[in-house]
């Protein structure tokens, strides 16, 4: 006989959400936190909390929102992580998620002035956005090798965790063999980099929901590209599917704010897509 389950004693993590952004159009939000009005951040925490989802770990913003939004969930009960601003390379993907970087002395003056606001890890933005108009194309690989490694390995000297925004194969490689604690998104992951993941201890934070709802809700914002989308999410799913196999360790993060994930009902989506690639058991564990 099943015993019926007391929800209210179930706490949960997502692990990859950026509070600065609402989940479909974040202008309002945004023009918000740049004003300094950040009613909308403590309404968005308090849902979370009403939802025992207790644990937050933000990708980052270029607005300090993680920041205050922190400071917020502290006094709610809530543990968050913000890593103040992401770091981007100058001129390529990531102006809203941080601050950019032109070389590693850029780099030092940045970390410098961020270890000044006390983040829980560093953020990366290795490359761009998945294409939904070409299988397997992505937006570039912003650094180097030798820039990457330097970043992570400043951030680890400092005992601060490392978490890279990376899609495509090679980067995947590049951001494990530089030592990320967490690959988060890692689209068109291959085999090689999840047994490279399993060994490492590398945590892979899927995010399944930007792509999953779009194709759950029919987006018409993207209803020519929903199949690729889809070729493209039921390819993840099988490579989720494999990561589990293995062993490689999985997180869920939604990356809530961004669009067609909700913040709160992102995590449950999250959680419904992973359960739909089979991984019938969702654990998470403080990163
Ligand atoms: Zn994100």
């Amino acid at each position: 006989m099943n015993e019926k389950v007391n929800n209210k004693n179930i706490y949960m993590m997502d692990a990859h959400i950026h509070i600065s952004l609402d989940g479909e159009n974040s202008k309002k939000l945004r023009a918000e936190l740049k004003q300094k009005k950040y009613d909308s951040l403590k309404k968005i925490l308090c849902r979370y909390r009403e939802n025992n989802i207790l644990m937050l770990r933000d990708g980052g913003d270029n607005l300090g929102a993680s920041l205050v939004a922190r400071e917020i969930a502290e006094t709610l009960g809530i543990i968050y992580k913000a890593p103040g601003w992401g770091i981007y390379k100058k001129g390529g993907y990531g102006s809203f998620l941080g601050r950019p970087v032109g070389d590693i002395s850029d780099f030092k003056e940045i970390f410098r002035k961020l270890l000044k606001f006390r983040p829980d890890h560093l953020k990366i933005v290795l490359t761009g956005l998945v294409d939904f108009e070409s299988y397997g194309r992505v937006g570039g690989i912003f650094f180097t090798f030798d820039e990457l490694y330097y970043m992570v390995q400043s951030a680890k000297e400092k005992n601060l965790p490392v978490m890279v925004h990376a899609n495509s194969p090679e980067a995947v490689r590049m951001a494990v063999l530089a030592g990320a604690d967490t690959v988060e998104h890692g689209y068109f992951i291959t085999e090689d980099e999840l047994n490279l993941m399993a060994e490492r201890g590398t945590v892979w934070v899927p995010t399944l929901s930007p792509l999953g709802n779009l194709i759950k809700n029919g987006d018409k914002r993207y209803i020519n590209q929903i199949p690729n989308i889809k070729r493209i999410y039921e390819e993840h799913c099988n490579k989720i599917r494999k990561a589990a196999s293995i062993g490689v360790k999985i997180a869920v993060g939604s990356d809530a704010g961004s669009y067609g994930v909700p913040h709160v009902t992102g995590f449950f989506d999250e959680v419904m897509h992973l359960q739909k690639c089979g991984v019938s058991q969702v654990t998470s564990q403080e990163i």
